[in-house]
């Protein structure tokens, strides 16, 4: 790590703006650390090196002619590999993109490129975003920079490990069930999933459209305060994006949380809650009560069926979502097949990975005619359950806190073989999908391991504000989030 990789967004766009660095230095930094790190973690699937310096020869001169050259003017960040960048591939991990090369920018990548972020390259993820540890890319894992033995949670987490790393200084994810939460919270960095609604969809691909949303991961409040406003706004390319405000997240920081109300869900405390996990969460709350919130238990009743709603919607969306890989339009086409419904069959068996073949599978089941009610509509009752145990629990509390994963960083390859086991690590943060509610993960504390451990924020919808102030507090009095992995000092 050196002097510039380490710094914030924030401290990076005051040093730009201020002339006390030039982006093509910061830019060559951030080359040079990765092409040093990311042997060992893999959290980049390419980086875009020769892009990388023109983008950030533009910025210096817009600095030089005095323009305003944007709110990240300068600040390397990591994309998602399920986000269209204009001629950039786009493959989500996936065989079956293998040759697609993107012909548009992402609403998102639009707003960044117009307030100056540099677009470094794309980040390691699982296939179609379906996976809790990115061992279900094809193109092989990512490995967790606190512990390489590790996985960095998923589907994000070439993002979340890129971050860590310092490889880069933001990154964007996708949210559907956790993906971006669980593996900021595994990583030791934060990660925000916005409203559903917040932020637009247009140029992600999908994977279940009523539950995806894209979000920041950063190294600070402030961070992930200004990506955010950036990644806001109403799109009218994507009709669930809504045309509410977007507040100044920077601004909201401010304040204190003297009286603030946090519910803590009785339900997410039972005794089956890893120790570790469970003390750094209670060491927490006392410090949270100590800067003035007040910590009230609530009960989210339905809770426990998130899990099992989530795995049959999720699926369902999917499985309609994925029928375009038809080897006719995008990517990779068998080169097998004799006749039409081959190609179809051909393409997408040798295309899809076992994960995404698994989803297609239940969600095409539960959509079945016969079955549809019993899974589908039962399953859409019980969500609309869920979110009213949320309204009722935010008449008395302001933000609820919740672990964001059940336990710490697991081995690579530990539960590849129980898909259950796998789909557990999102208990905690599905609820919130399914809800459409803004959460975020920051990080709380180290296991005995020294692995990282988050906790989970939880807000009305639209009041990301709150619950970044709530985090800007308490990292304030637990700077968690400014411990940087063990080689990345040895390396300074
Ligand atoms: N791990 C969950 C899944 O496999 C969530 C993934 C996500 O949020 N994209 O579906």
């Amino acid at each position: 790590m050196n002097e510039l990789t380490g710094l914030t967004a924030s401290e990076l766009v005051r040093l730009i703006k201020g002339k006390r660095a030039s982006c093509v230095e910061v830019a060559q930094a951030t080359l040079d650390w990765i092409a040093k790190t990311d042997k060992s973690f893999h959290s980049f699937l390419s980086v875009a090196e020769n892009e990388v310096r023109e983008q950030a020869r533009r910025v210096d001169q817009s600095v030089a002619r005095n323009e305003d050259p944007g709110m990240l003017a300068g600040v390397p960040i990591a994309i998602k590999d399920n986000m269209l960048v204009k001629g950039w591939p786009t493959t989500c991990s996936s065989k079956i993109l293998s040759q697609y090369t993107a012909t548009y920018d992402a609403t998102v990548v639009s707003h960044l490129r117009s307030e100056g972020a540099i677009l470094l390259g794309r980040t390691n993820m699982d296939e179609f975003a379906m996976g809790s540890s990115t061992e279900n890319s094809a193109l092989g894992p990512t490995r967790n920079p606190w512990n390489a033995e590790c996985i960095p949670g998923g589907s994000s987490g070439g993002s979340a490990a890129a971050v860590a790393a310092r490889m880069a200084t933001l990154a964007i994810g996708s949210d559907t069930g956790g993906s971006i939460r669980q593996p900021a919270s595994l990583c030791g960095v934060l990660g925000m999933k916005p409203t559903y609604g917040r932020v637009s969809r247009f140029g992600l691909v999908a994977f279940a459209s009523s539950l995806d949303q894209i979000g920041p991961f950063a190294r600070s409040a402030e961070d992930c305060a200004l990506l955010l406003k950036v990644l806001s706004g109403h799109d009218p390319k994507d009709s669930t994006s809504m045309n509410v405000d977007v507040p100044d997240f920077t601004a909201g920081l401010q304040g204190d949380i003297q009286g603030l109300r946090i519910g803590l869900p009785k339900e997410c405390f039972s005794d089956g809650l890893h120790s570790e996990v469970k003390s750094a969460l209670e060491a927490a709350c006392k410090e949270l009560e100590r800067l003035g919130a007040k910590l009230i238990e609530i009960s989210l009743p339905h809770s426990s069926f998130a899990l099992a709603v989530y795995y049959i919607l999720a699926p369902c969306e999917a499985s309609s979502n994925l029928a375009r890989f038809d080897g006719v339009r995008y990517g990779l086409r068998s080169a097998e097949a004799g006749t039409l419904v081959e190609m179809y069959e051909r393409s997408r068996d040798e295309g899809f990975g076992p994960e995404v073949k698994r989803r297609i599978m239940l969600g095409t089941y539960a959509l079945s005619s016969g079955y549809y009610d019993a899974y589908y509509t039962k399953a859409q009752k019980v969500r609309t359950l869920i979110k009213q145990d949320f309204a009722k629990a935010f008449e008395n509390v302001d933000a609820i806190l919740t672990p964001t994963a059940p336990t710490p960083a697991f081995k690579i390859g530990e539960k590849t073989d129980d898909p259950l086991q796998m789909y557990l690590s999102d208990v905690f943060t599905i609820p919130c999908n399914l809800a459409g509610l803004p959460g975020v993960s920051i990080p709380c504390g180290f296991s005995s391991g020294k692995l990282p451990i988050g906790l989970q924020l939880l807000g009305r919808p639209f009041e990301e504000s709150v619950l970044l102030k709530i985090a800007h507090h308490y990292l304030t009095a637990a700077p968690w989030h400014k411990a940087a992995p063990p080689f990345c000092a040895e390396a300074n």
